[in-house]
């Protein structure tokens, strides 16, 4: 298509217009997001919802398309409406302009992360509705907040709502990632996060004394543990080239403090560390060796939570999910490779898995950079284009389960 047929097509057009809005963090203002998708819904002929699981300022957008047998559990499509912030003297378009090249790429924050999907979603929903398709189950198209900081005034919370729960939802669909070549990546399940803080207490006094037992040597010690730690997945990763970036568990440093005076040694210190704990490793072993090395290291140190996810379980994909035979039956068709892996990041599907929902992570962009969260994120106008080919496969396969 010519630039000018791009700019043209009423699917970019809607597309630009939702990028245009700035949704970006802090304090996001999704009043113009909600004002958008209550446009996009009456345009489709289908009924929306607001509704608020923490509070006014943060809605969830639902859009329902009702299915022949509404009894059945439904589907549900899932996007964030909020992004991440800009540093726009970074960027060569201006990133809520959605600016299109010459070359077809449209600019802007969320082209990648999930603004995309959220349109391509209805994209699909009008193609098929222009078929005269009915879904066999009720699709529910859901836009929510907060999810790039936790989720915690978003779908962490809905989840829990009875709202939700009414909803009766058997499968859920939501971001992924794009890929760098030709295969389209789908995600299963996500790793455990926990942020680990260490508060290392010991004996305090005077700089110029070998005094025993000093928050710093517990400090080095513990550090130690956790960085060869480290070495271990890093090692483990470069050894096994099956081995995807999700299938290993990340440990990084992420937090130094503690400390008064420079000749003071000190009462305290404390190293907060990020983990991303693979699917595979036992949570309660992981945690009991941690505290070993707190005993090893001397005693004397807490232990603190910051944050601790339970292990949600993976989602299947083999033939025990007809969720799953109807997604891969329905991209087979389309001649898509799909990768199935674990997601390497945290996304809203963890919290729908946890509520024993099958979920899988998917964005249908191939053969562009992973630049979600990053400076001059673009799509394709042709990949976004064809990603509601997709979707309007893949939607009609899985609501017809
Ligand atoms: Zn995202």
């Amino acid at each position: 298509m010519s630039k000018a047929e791009l700019e043209n097509n009423e699917e970019i057009q809607i597309f630009r217009e939702y990028l245009r809005i700035p949704s970006v963090h802090p304090n996001v203002d999704y009043t113009p997001c909600v004002e958008f998708l209550k446009r996009q819904a009456a345009s489709l002929d289908l009924p929306v919802e607001i509704v608020y699981p923490v509070n006014e300022k943060n809605p969830v957008v639902l859009i329902k398309w009702e299915g022949k047998q509404p009894n059945l559990p439904a589907i549900i499509l899932n996007s964030h409406m909020d992004v991440v912030p800009v540093f726009p003297e970074k960027w060569t378009h201006d990133p809520f302009s959605a600016d299109l090249d010459d070359e077809g790429r449209i600019y802007a924050r969320g082209t990648q992360d999930t603004k995309e999907i959220g349109t391509q979603y209805l994209g699909a929903i009008r193609v098929l509705k222009a078929k005269g398709f009915q879904p066999k189950r009720t699709v529910y198209v859901s836009f929510v907040p907060d999810e790039e900081v936790g989720g915690y005034l978003g779908m962490r919370e809905f989840v829990h709502t009875d709202h939700f729960k009414n909803m009766n939802l058997g499968f859920s669909m939501d971001e992924g990632s794009s890929s760098l070549d030709d295969g389209y990546y789908v995600y299963y399940a996500e790793r455990t996060a926990w942020h680990l803080r260490f508060k290392i207490s010991g004996t305090a006094g005077h700089g110029s004394i070998l005094l025993p037992n000093t928050a710093g040597e517990k400090f080095n010690f513990i550090v130690n543990k956790m960085m060869e730690f480290r070495s271990s997945q890093v090692k483990m990763l470069a050894r096994d080239s099956s081995l995807f970036f999700g299938d290993v568990t990340t440990v990084n440093m992420t937090i130094v403090n503690g400390g008064v005076q420079n000749n003071v040694v000190p009462a305290m210190l404390e190293v907060v560390f990020d983990l991303r704990i693979a699917i595979d490793v036992d949570l309660d072993g992981l945690e009991k060796q941690i505290r070993d090395w707190c005993e090893e290291a001397g005693g004397g140190i807490e232990l603190v939570f910051e944050q601790k996810d339970e292990y949600v379980p993976p989602t299947k994909v083999d033939e025990t999910n007809p969720f799953w035979l109807a997604f891969e039956k329905a991209t087979k068709e389309l001649n898509l490779e799909i990768r199935p892996h674990v997601c390497p990041g945290g996304t809203d599907s963890r919290f729908i898995r946890s509520k024993g929902i099958p979920a899988l992570g998917f964005s249908p962009i191939n053969n562009t950079p992973i630049l979600l969260h990053d400076h001059d994120e673009y799509i394709r106008a042709d990949s976004y284009l064809h990603g509601i080919e997709v979707y309007t496969k893949v939607i009609a396969a899985i609501a017809d389960v």
